[in-house]
């Protein structure tokens, strides 16, 4: 379904928008609970074509992101989705598109919807002092992000915003200078991203009830959080012709070691999955010493021409997995390992030896 011309019949219109890389039950539940807070007439989702802040990551292509989102809103009366990014060329700025979709739907009142975490990051949006202007911004609860936190944002970003009598339930809202108003809503907190969604999937955890089952079905028909080696079938790993896979898990594994990497698990998965040859879970101390791995890993081992052909989960530090083709590295802050258990969950298959030995719970044997 796209932008419907009948547009006068509805009156009070929430957006939602987003790289939506899938549409979950986060998105779904919080725009559900706005619909009915602000009695708004119906919910438009917004898949972005080609999001700002995520241009350099690799994101799945809009067509499959727009369909997991009308099939997540299938038959569901008041919400439809918008393809109106994927039209327009250029990156996806939400100013563009709510100054579009005033245009689109003159005469109602449009609701922005973001969560918690894109209003903290909102200074780095296009045009950002005006999006208040074009629609009600509309700043959703998001586990871990404090109403203080972010009314203190309020402050740094619109600092001429003065704080007007809130909704019943004594939400607070804003009005900024020039006329524009954010007002706060509480949904039910679901600790749910499409990064985990992500990261799970590819790790060959379920993602059952985390989002609708339609989408999870498409998702699997068209293969799109999987990932399978493109490496060893024909001999060729793309790039160079280096190093066979556990010549690769080997220097992988020691680089992950000599960036403070502990208790790294090497897991030997070839004829067992056809996700990679190798899997290398290590944990660190703090999301910070993660992330800081990550990126020297990265860094140091593009040097050696191993490209890390994508990653995730580099912005929270919990778990960060790196796509190395035939290896698979899962680095996790140290918490956070063991509520994940990937090594409860290939139990069966084999370590190696030069690895940490997680089911006797000792150090590796000595490397020569
Ligand atoms: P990613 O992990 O890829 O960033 P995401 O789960 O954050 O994905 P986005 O597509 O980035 O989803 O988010 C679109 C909008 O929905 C953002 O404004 C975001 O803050 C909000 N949002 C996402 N997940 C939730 C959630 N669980 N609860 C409330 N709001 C959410
Ligand atoms: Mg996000």
């Amino acid at each position: 379904m796209t932008d419907r011309s009948d547009s006068r019949r509805y009156e009070r219109i929430g957006i939602l928008g987003g790289t939506l890389d899938p549409v979950h039950f986060g998105h779904l539940r919080s725009a559900e609970e706005v619909r009915e807070q602000l009695g708004l007439d119906q919910i438009l989702l917004v898949p972005a074509a080609r999001p700002p802040h995520k241009l350099s990551g690799s994101i799945t292509p809009f067509f499959h992101r727009f369909r997991m989102a009308e099939l997540a809103v299938d038959g569901v009366p008041g919400f439809s989705v918008s393809d109106m990014e994927g039209q327009r060329p250029g990156p996806s700025y939400s100013i563009d598109t709510l100054v579009r979709l005033r245009q689109l739907y003159q005469g109602a009142q449009l609701f922005f919807i973001i969560g918690a975490d894109a209003f903290l990051d909102l200074g780095s949006w296009k045009s950002y002092e005006q999006i208040p202007s074009q629609a009600r911004l509309v700043v959703v609860s998001r586990p871990g992000i404090s109403m203080e936190q972010m009314i203190n944002r309020v402050e740094g970003l619109f600092p001429d915003a003065r704080q007007v009598a809130g909704l019943e339930g004594g939400m607070p809202q804003f009005e900024t200078g020039r006329g524009g108003k954010i007002l706060f809503v509480h949904v039910t907190l679901l600790d749910i991203s499409s990064t985990n969604i992500r990261q799970r999937s590819r790790s060959g955890l379920s993602v059952r009830f985390l989002l609708p089952e339609k989408v999870l079905e498409y998702m699997t028909e068209n293969q799109i959080y999987v990932r399978r080696k493109t490496g060893s079938e024909d001999g060729r790993r793309s790039g160079e012709d280096l190093l066979d896979s556990e010549s690769l898990a080997r220097r992988i594994y020691r680089e992950v070691v000599d960036n403070k990497g502990e208790k790294v698990v090497v897991l030997d998965m070839r004829g067992i999955s056809p996700v990679a040859d190798f899997f290398i879970i290590a944990q660190g101390r703090s999301t910070k010493q993660v992330q800081g791995m990550a990126s020297r890993m990265k860094r140091d081992l593009s040097r050696e021409h191993i490209r890390c052909q994508g990653i995730e989960g580099e912005s929270e530090g919990s778990w960060i997995l790196m796509d190395f083709d035939d290896v698979v590295v899962h680095l996790f802050y140290e918490p956070v390992r063991g509520f994940f258990d990937l090594e409860g969950l290939w139990y069966e298959v084999p370590r190696m030896p030069w690895g940490y030995d997680d089911k006797a719970g000792k150090g590796p044997e000595q490397e020569s």
